[in-house]
């Protein structure tokens, strides 16, 4: 085996596509120390930068204090504490669903929604681009997979014509792709979900917190409420904590509750991350000016970028993926960031398609003028130097 596996990473070392770990410990909200050395941070998903602010962190010390480190079981054995009650109900009203239930991470809620729903003889629609989770979660259920070609609602109708299967059909879809930081057309998929009889499964990981006259994400932002069938998102990003949740209606979770594996047989979140994401919550319902700040950063690197000649792509919002194409030309520019003190990963197939290789940078609320400046500046070098720009 061990021989196999050198011969592969050798493989994929030579297509300058090889990875390693590399170990952070954050010196600010927006900078960490790699190696020794401070770096200016354009690859977290904190848009909001609430994983830093002083109530966040104060809930989380305090329930660790009354609560303990750990859960130290399952959801479904003696794990579930007061806190999961409170933050289902307060991210079901924010999102004016009936229900939520936490899952300890994305990734597990996407296997559990779709694995576990879409079952014999049903249909999985899904996008082109998809997460890797949605991916994962589809080859995992027993469901036909049918993928679309990204976004593209002429080749999913096509498809939901010609469909000729028994059972459910479930059409899946970030609502703000991941990788490329452009938007699902969510009133189209809702009108062709409602022509074709299909249920609408929409992974908002992304638009949480971020998207929407009160931040509750695209599906307020298009103003759908109430036509997805079941949606997603998580504690790990624009609320700065950790962990996932799921709405719909009661007997979808109650099904979860009983059926899903990634529920069932794994540990509880802590109390920790549960009052933080709480605590982030609260701030996002109660001061619109924390939305208002990331949305002028979001601005201001997208003006500078654009008139840099960089192409933004149809992206929108806190992600920009910088196109480079082949994996060597983007470590060659994540390197040349690198000695300028910027710390952003080159992203590579298989998180991306090949030939798509890509720097993918994300806004946050804490940068300063001066640390997007010396952001552009950085990427503006590395940009011409890769002859992107
Ligand atoms: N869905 C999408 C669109 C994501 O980008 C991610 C995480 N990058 C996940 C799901 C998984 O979430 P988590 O990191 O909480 O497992």
């Amino acid at each position: 085996m061990k021989e196999r596996l050198s011969r592969q990473i050798s493989a994929i070392k030579e297509q300058g596509n090889y990875r390693c770990v590399r170990y952070l410990r954050p010196v600010s909200s927006t900078r960490v120390l790699y190696e020794g050395r401070q770096f200016l941070n354009l690859c977290s998903n904190s848009y909001l930068s609430l994983h830093a602010h002083e109530e966040v962190i104060t809930a989380a010390r305090d329930a660790v204090r009354e609560y303990g480190a750990g859960t130290c079981a399952s959801r479904s054995v003696s794990g579930s504490i007061d806190i999961h009650r409170s933050l289902e109900e307060e991210i079901a009203a924010f999102k004016s669903y009936p229900g939520a239930l936490i899952f300890s991470s994305g990734y597990l809620a996407n296997m559990g929604i779709i694995a576990t729903l879409a079952q014999e003889p049903d249909t999985i629609f899904s996008d082109g681009l998809n997460h890797s989770s949605i991916i994962d979660a589809a080859r995992l259920s027993r469901a036909r997979k049918v993928i679309y070609r990204h976004r593209d609602m002429a080749d999913l109708e096509r498809r939901l014509k010609r469909h000729r299967g028994k059972g459910e059909k479930f059409i899946v879809t970030e609502s703000i792709f991941s990788m490329d930081g452009d938007v699902a057309p969510l009133g189209d998929l809702c009108a062709l979900k409602e022509k074709y009889g299909a249920r609408l499964v929409v992974d908002e990981a992304h638009a949480t917190g971020v998207f929407g006259e009160r931040g509750q994400g695209l599906e307020e932002h298009f103003g759908l409420s109430g036509r997805i069938d079941v949606q997603m998102g998580t504690f790990g990003k624009a609320l700065g904590s950790f962990g996932a949740f799921v709405l719909s209606g009661e007997i979808v979770l109650d099904y979860l509750v009983n059926r899903a594996r990634t529920f069932m047989y794994t540990t509880a979140l802590p109390a920790s991350a549960l009052a933080a994401a709480r605590a982030a919550l609260k701030l996002v319902r109660r001061d619109g000016s924390i939305r208002e700040g990331l949305w002028e950063n979001i601005r201001y690197m997208r003006g500078r970028l654009s008139a840099a000649g960089f192409d933004l792509k149809e992206s929108q919002g806190p992600i920009i993926p910088l196109i480079v194409g082949e994996d060597e030309s983007t470590t060659a520019m994540q390197r040349m960031l690198s000695e300028r003190g910027i710390f952003l990963q080159a992203i590579r197939p298989p998180t991306v398609p090949e030939g798509t290789s890509r720097l993918r940078l994300t806004i946050v609320r804490a940068y300063t003028l001066e640390e997007m400046d010396e952001a552009v500046e950085g990427l503006c070098e590395a940009g011409r130097a890769a002859g992107v720009i």
